[in-house]
């Protein structure tokens, strides 16, 4: 990527968004002039392939300045200062929020990289934007990762995987994750990652002629009646080599291979479902209708069936602006020009999912303490991204929690007051005690008693959010 394809990719943009753009360029290159990658480039390619990756997303114009110039605090002279002379105040509030604390405050570099963590993380409190930019930034030092010594490229790939993954997944942006986790695997288990590659080269040609004939299929049925997209695709390098991992057979990975149906109307999902079930026998446990309960920043409908020469084909049903929301995530809110994109990023996570009140309650829980506040992070937070469990509440709704949670934080989740007034709970029939550990498809029935409430501790659920509820309850009590 060079200017000339920065220019191109943001030649819809308005004339004073070009011009300050230009102006971040010409600053960020004044400023890395006599500094090279370890590629031998000269280090400005560095941030133009950034702001390349953001305009892709059609970012707005600050935060494409920002990825510009979000190695200049850290490795120019130039100080926030003077920064705010030239740029405005959310150009510079992003360009700080990537930048490193320094190593001289710390006493170790360990102190500085938990530091540094906790400021990234909660960056996203004050602006998504934030992240967005790290994980540009990621993506491209990631992408050129063979330039680096052996064992920093591991420990950059750990990094990846445990961290940035997990954050491509809640902004929503999901083919940067897959391509994350690809590349993080690539460093961290290069034999296995060789291995897969060519497992997934193999299947691909093998089956690509039994895809096209399904997808060829469904398409007659459809026409006339939905006007259907349809395409197909092989889950990623990591995603293969994690089912492998969990001991799941090739031939018996139910969204090894996909078909992709897009429709017009959310009522043609169901139609199309109907084509396809009707053509192709289903695997009666593996329709989820992501529909009706939707996860964070996706909605589709799967169902998994015995395709062309019985492969197994996971069918995907969505509207156009399901795979819109889909594709971008959070980032949609750009080309949907809203005022206010950063409010909107953030809002829409408040209203979906617990990560941003999590990340809350960990931050003010440990103020002065990242070391406890990384712990809780890494035990609860992060592996939950996409390691979540899904129960269903009397009313048949599905409610995601993390792994481990007891029925305490199921009834946080659905009606904190709950918890104080709890007198029975009944899972899947049987009544469990409050020590119960949830499991997957739970089905819970929560039974009050007008408030005779009995004592309850906080071992007795898993989450810091409802821990810190029944604190605040036995405090009441007293
Ligand atoms: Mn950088």
């Amino acid at each position: 990527m060079s200017l000339e394809d920065l220019k191109e990719k943001i030649s819809n943009y308005s004339d004073d968004d070009k011009r300050i753009i230009e102006k971040a360029y010409l600053c960020a290159d004044e400023l890395h002039k006599g500094q090279f990658r370890q590629s031998g480039e000269p280090y400005i390619i560095h941030p133009i392939n950034v702001a390349c990756i953001l305009a892709d997303l059609y970012a707005d114009s600050d935060t494409i300045c920002a990825g510009l110039l979000h190695d200049v605090l850290e490795d120019t002279s130039i100080e926030k200062e003077e920064l705010e002379k030239e740029f405005n105040r959310t150009i510079v509030n992003l360009v700080d929020g990537v930048t490193k604390i320094e190593r001289d405050v710390f006493a170790t570099k360990s102190d500085q990289n938990l530091a540094n963590k906790r400021k990234i993380l909660t960056g996203m409190i004050n602006d998504v934007r934030i992240i967005i930019v790290k994980l540009a930034d990621r993506l491209h030092n990631m992408r050129t990762l063979e330039f680096k010594r052996q064992e920093k490229q591991r420990e950059n790939a750990i990094e990846t995987a445990n961290l940035f993954v997990p954050l491509a997944s809640i902004v929503g942006v999901y083919d940067i994750k897959r391509e994350l986790e690809d590349l993080s695997l690539k460093y961290i288990h290069p034999d296995k990652y060789k291995e897969v590659a060519e497992l997934q080269n193999k299947i691909l040609e093998e089956s690509g002629e039994y895809l096209d004939e399904m997808a060829e299929k469904v398409r007659i049925h459809l026409q006339g009646s939905i006007d259907g997209e349809i395409s197909h695709q092989i889950k990623n390098i990591y995603g293969i080599y994690h089912r492998l991992e969990q001991g799941i057979k090739l031939i018996n990975m139910h969204d090894l291979l996909s078909l992709k149906i897009i429709v017009n109307e959310l009522y043609d999902c169901y139609k199309g479902l109907g084509y396809v079930h009707s053509l192709y026998k289903p695997i009666n446990n593996r329709f989820k209708d992501y529909i009706a309960n939707p996860k964070i920043n996706y909605q589709s409908l799967h169902t998994t069936v015995y395709g062309p020469g019985n492969i197994l084909v996971q069918a995907r049903l969505r509207t156009h602006e399901m795979e819109f929301i889909s594709k971008y995530g959070l980032t949609g809110y750009w080309q949907l020009n809203t005022p206010d994109v950063s409010g909107n990023m953030r809002s829409y996570l408040e209203s979906h999912g617990t990560f941003l009140k999590t990340l809350d309650t960990i931050n003010k829980i440990y103020v002065d303490d990242n070391s406890e506040f990384n712990k809780a992070v890494d035990a609860e937070l992060l592996p939950n991204v996409q390691n979540s469990i899904y129960v269903s509440a009397i009313d048949g709704s599905l409610i995601e929690l993390p792994r481990k949670s007891k029925p305490a934080d199921f009834m946080y989740a659905i009606k904190p007051e709950l918890i104080n007034c709890v007198d029975k709970i009944i899972v899947n029939g049987s009544e469990v005690s409050m020590d119960y550990l949830l499991k997957d498809g739970d089905h819970i029935q929560i039974i009050t008693n007008n408030g005779n409430y009995s004592p309850i501790s906080t071992n007795e659920a898993y989450t810091t959010c409802a821990k810190e509820y029944i604190k605040k309850l036995q405090k009441n009590r007293k």
